[in-house]
């Protein structure tokens, strides 16, 4: 047993975690990968938007100069000299004295200067009675409204959300400089589990891991992939870790990291680039993180609740900032607890919780086991009892920590 396992505030340990992630690299993908992912360069624009004059209705291209006298009761009549449906590129000058029909998004014609839309019109399409004057410009989209080639259009740093993505495609660009996302291995280890699906024997339990993991690091846009679990067998551990090694940017594992006999992640990866500490936070105590043969490992605590908070409280904030983003904590509160709590005072507790926003209170949602997996299916918040704290009474204020 190693007595002199080195003790680390959640805090320390994140640091930690994410030492052992670099940024990753800058890779040009096409906009449809890019959802969610961080712009790495500066883009600039090589089109202006609108790239020319065009209609904002549908309606006629007329001089304004022409309508001025128009209203109901004595409409102006304009021959119409042509039609313009949208993506022409034949269009002629309108001559004084004529209308030229035109939809949406359509080229105006040289010589126009205003739209009248269809509505103040009787739609006519040999001549068009016009029923009211409009100042010039009315309805014209002019070039370079929304941005000017050689505009800088997206900051690097900036994440691509589908308004942003939306912009790229519109001045021309197929594809940007992203972070690539990392491509994480989940493992979960345990004589006991069994995948979902299969019958279950006695004495065995469904491997529920692997599935949380994997929707946590998808959650942040990165690439699960779930390895087969593995017993609490060294070898057989370390045979998969053989197969994998060179796959990935890291390895997530589950299970065996305890202080009880049968450790099989603490077994197997001891004394080879994985060192196994303490963090004062529960769940999540017996952690584990390092370097295996150049692959990046954290190795997590088996019961569900404990693995899903710890990488929730260190991966997390680690995968964002190496893929980028400048924003890695989840948005914070403070609200009154409906219902006492105690707490182990030398660590964090995280509770689970169920907060409405805009709500006072917060209700406390099971008890602290960090095998209570419905309990936290249940919360929508953690509750962060800091160190030093050892009883909430019902309604006093703690901190939250939200969750969605
Ligand atoms: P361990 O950290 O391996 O000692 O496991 C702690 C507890 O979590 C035990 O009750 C395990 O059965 C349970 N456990 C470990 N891994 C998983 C998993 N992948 N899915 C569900 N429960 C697990
Ligand atoms: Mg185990």
């Amino acid at each position: 047993m190693n007595a002199a396992k080195r003790g680390l505030t959640p805090q320390e340990y994140r640091l930690e975690v994410q030492a052992l992630l670099p940024p990753l690299p800058v890779v040009r993908l096409p906009l449809a990968m890019c959802r969610g992912l961080v712009l790495a360069e500066d883009v600039a624009t090589a089109v202006s938007l609108p790239p020319f004059d065009n209609s904002a209705m549908d309606g006629y291209a007329v001089r304004a100069s022409d309508v001025v006298s128009a209203t109901a009761e004595n409409p102006v009549r304009l021959p119409v000299a042509d039609d313009i449906p949208a993506g022409r590129t034949d269009v002629v000058p309108l001559a004084p004295g004529t209308a030229q029909r035109i939809m949406t998004g359509a080229p105006l014609p040289e010589g126009a200067d205003a739209i009248i839309q269809v509505e103040l019109t009787d739609g006519g399409t040999e001549t068009v009675r016009i029923d009211a004057s409009v100042p010039a410009r009315t309805h014209v989209r002019f070039v370079g409204e929304d941005v000017t080639e050689g505009d800088v259009i997206l900051r690097a740093g900036t994440v691509l959300h589908p308004p942003q993505l939306g912009l790229a495609a519109a001045v021309g660009l197929a594809g940007l400089p992203v972070r690539r996302p990392p491509r994480v291995l989940v493992l979960s280890t345990g004589s006991e589990l069994i995948p979902p699906g299969e019958p279950l024997p006695p004495g065995h339990i469904y491997e529920s891991n692997s599935v949380l993991l994997a929707a946590a690091v998808e959650e942040i846009g990165a690439k699960a992939v779930v390895l087969r679990s593995v017993a609490d067998d060294v070898a057989a551990f370390r045979a998969v870790l053989a197969q994998h090694v060179g796959e990935a940017d890291l390895l997530i594992t589950s299970g065996g990291v305890s202080a009880g006999a049968y450790e099989v992640v603490k077994d197997a990866l001891s004394g080879q680039g994985v060192e196994f500490v303490r963090v004062a936070m529960q769940p999540g105590g017996p952690q584990g993180l390092g370097n295996f043969e150049g692959l990046p490992v954290v190795t997590l605590p088996g019961n569900p609740v404990s693995a899903a908070l710890s990488f929730e409280v260190f991966l997390r904030p680690a995968l964002l900032a190496a893929m980028g983003h400048t924003n890695t904590d989840r948005p914070r509160a403070r609200a009154r607890a409906t219902a006492a709590m105690s707490s182990p005072p030398n660590r964090v507790q995280y509770r689970r919780g169920r907060h409405d926003a805009g709500h006072v209170e917060v209700v406390p949602v099971g008890g602290p086991g960090s095998h209570l997996l419905a309990s936290f299916a249940a919360s929508n918040c953690l509750i962060e009892i800091p160190v030093g704290v050892a009883e909430v009474a019902a309604g006093d204020e703690v901190d939250l920590v939200l969750l969605d």
